[in-house]
C-alpha cells in the first residue's frame, strides 16, 4: 500500500465514523504523526492531500520544517512530550502544542510566546489511564493547571489530548475517550469558555475516537507504514 492509498482509506473510515456522531470528514482533522518517517514520505502523504503533521521531538521537528519550507500551507504540530528547556524552539516552530501538563511548562511557553509576540495555541495533556510511564497531567489536576494556564495571556488552550492505555482491543479505548469528552465539557461549563479541540485516536482507534467526538486524530502507521528507528 502507497502513504496515498492509506490516506484514502483513513479517509473513508474517518468519514463513516464522523456520520456516526452527527459529524462532517471536514470537521475532523486528520494529523499524519511522522516521527522517524523520512521527508519523501511526508512528500508524498501532502501530495495526497494531507495538510496536517504532528512531531513528537522539537530537533527532528525543526529539521523537517526546514526541509519542507516550500510547502507553505502544512500546519505543524508538536505531539510528544515536551522539555521545559526546549520551549523556546517549540514556539518558534509550531503551530500548536499538545502537551501541555505543568505549569513550570506553561510559564516557558508564555514567556517564550510573549517574546516573539505570538499567541501561541497549546492543548492540555491528560493522562487519562493514570500510567506511571505517560506524559500527562493526571485528571484530578487538571482543572487547576487549566485555570493556571487560561489565565497566561500568550497562549491560547484550545482543549486536551490523551493516549489511552494500549490494547489489541480498540473497544478499550472509548471510555478513555469518552472520559476526556467529558473533562472538556466540565471545564467549559465551570469556566464558561469554548474549547473546540479533542486530540485523541491513533492508527488502531482513531474510528473510536471520532465516534466520541475526537476534532484531531493523530496517525502514524496506518498512514506512513512502520516506523523505522
Ligand atoms: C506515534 C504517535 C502517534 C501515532 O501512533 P500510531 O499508532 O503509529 O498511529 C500518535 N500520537 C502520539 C503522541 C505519538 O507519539
Amino acid at each position: 500500500m502507497t502513504v496515498k492509498e492509506n490516506y484514502q482509506k483513513i479517509l473513508k473510515i474517518a468519514e463513516k465514523a464522523a456520520e456516526k456522531s452527527g459529524r462532517n470528514l471536514e470537521d475532523i482533522i486528520i494529523l499524519g504523526a511522522s516521527k522517524t518517517q523520512p521527508v519523501e514520505k511526508l512528500i508524498e502523504a501532502y501530495k495526497a492531500g494531507l495538510r496536517y503533521f504532528g512531531e513528537n521531538r522539537v530537533q527532528e521537528g525543526i529539521d523537517k520544517i526546514e526541509k519542507l519550507k516550500e510547502y507553505k500551507d502544512i500546519h505543524w504540530h508538536l505531539i510528544g512530550g515536551l522539555q521545559t528547556n526546549k520551549a523556546k524552539y517549540a514556539v518558534k516552530y509550531f503551530e500548536m502544542i499538545h502537551s501541555l501538563d505543568r505549569k513550570p511548562l506553561a510559564d516557558e511557553l508564555d514567556k517564550r510566546a510573549k517574546k516573539i509576540g505570538k499567541k501561541q495555541d497549546v492543548l492540555i495533556e491528560v493522562n487519562i489511564g493514570g500510567e506511571e510511564s505517560k506524559y500527562g497531567v493526571q485528571p484530578e489536576n487538571l482543572k487547576e493547571l487549566f485555570e493556571y494556564s487560561m489565565q497566561k495571556e500568550n497562549l491560547n488552550i484550545l482543549g486536551l489530548m490523551c493516549i489511552p492505555p494500549y490494547s489489541e482491543n480498540k473497544e478499550d479505548s472509548r471510555p478513555y475517550f469518552a472520559r476526556l469528552r467529558q473533562l472538556k465539557e466540565e471545564l467549559e461549563k465551570e469556566f464558561n469558555v469554548n474549547l473546540p479541540h479533542l486530540s485523541m485516536g491513533m492508527s488502531n482507534d482513531f474510528d473510536i475516537a471520532i465516534e466520541e467526538g475526537a476534532t484531531i486524530v493523530r496517525i502514524g502507521t496506518f498512514l506512513f507504514g512502520e516506523r523505522n528507528y
